[in-house]
């Protein structure tokens, strides 16, 4: 059914919410501020987190991004103060997957908690990319080629899932800049030659006969698709 952790610094909002997440049978964890919740969930499996913006301590917002942090892949419905509109486009622009203005009713609050948990499951299902040998595992950010583990950074997995999300279609530098590094990013685009080079490295890849990534001269890199396209 799933395990909720409730963030909620007014005991008696608090206790509602509980009450009414036990009443349809989900396990309910409680915390009544920020710290206490990321404390919480270090030790406890959450599924989905209902988050107070307005907390004693580090709020609601910092508490959204922890989480990201620490533990990717775990839902967060903000709540709300109504009209307070801005709230919910920073909580969703941080990464909440969704809200619920107070006040609310409890019918409102766990239909979207189930809506919620819905939509995480069918994304956990296919949270495996499966494409030649290579098999990367999205929700752990864990990929494997050739059966073997690859340990790459942030940057090399980021680059490398982009170019397997393409389809084997030619990715620009300009793009991989964009994608990578935002469009605020005054670098050179010699920092993707060398990620790519590191990249290669690590899947032992010859560029002259590529297996998995190949140049495109002068445009981009793209991912090869069969073995014998290149
Ligand atoms: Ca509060």
């Amino acid at each position: 059914m799933g395990n909720i952790l409730v963030v909620e610094d007014e005991d008696s909002i608090r206790e509602f919410i509980v009450i009414n997440l036990k009443r349809e049978g989900f396990g309910v964890i409680e915390a009544a501020t920020g710290e206490e919740a990321l404390a919480r969930l270090r030790v406890n499996p959450v599924d989905l987190i209902i988050l107070d913006i307005m907390l004693p301590g580090i709020d609601g917002y910092e508490v959204c991004k922890r989480v990201q942090e620490e533990r990717p892949g775990t839902a967060i419905i903000m709540l709300t103060a109504k009209g307070q509109d801005t709230d919910k486009v920073i909580g969703l622009e941080l990464g909440a997957d969704d809200y619920v203005v107070k006040p609310f009713n409890p019918v409102e609050l766990t239909a979207r908690v189930k809506a919620v948990l819905r939509r995480l499951n069918r994304k956990q299902r296919d949270q495996k990319i499966q494409i030649k040998d290579v098999t990367i595992d999205t929700e752990k950010r864990r990929v494997t080629a050739n059966g073997k583990p690859l340990d790459l950074t942030n940057k090399e997995y980021e680059l490398f899932l982009l170019l397997i999300e393409t389809g084997g279609g030619v990715v620009t530098r300009e793009e991989i800049l964009n994608k990578l590094w935002g469009t605020n990013f005054y670098g050179d685009t010699k920092t993707i030659d060398v990620h790519i080079r590191r990249l290669r490295e690590k899947l032992g890849d010859d560029p002259s006969c590529p297996r998995y990534i190949a140049t495109v001269w002068g445009v981009g890199y793209r991912f090869v698709m069969e073995e014998d396209d290149v």
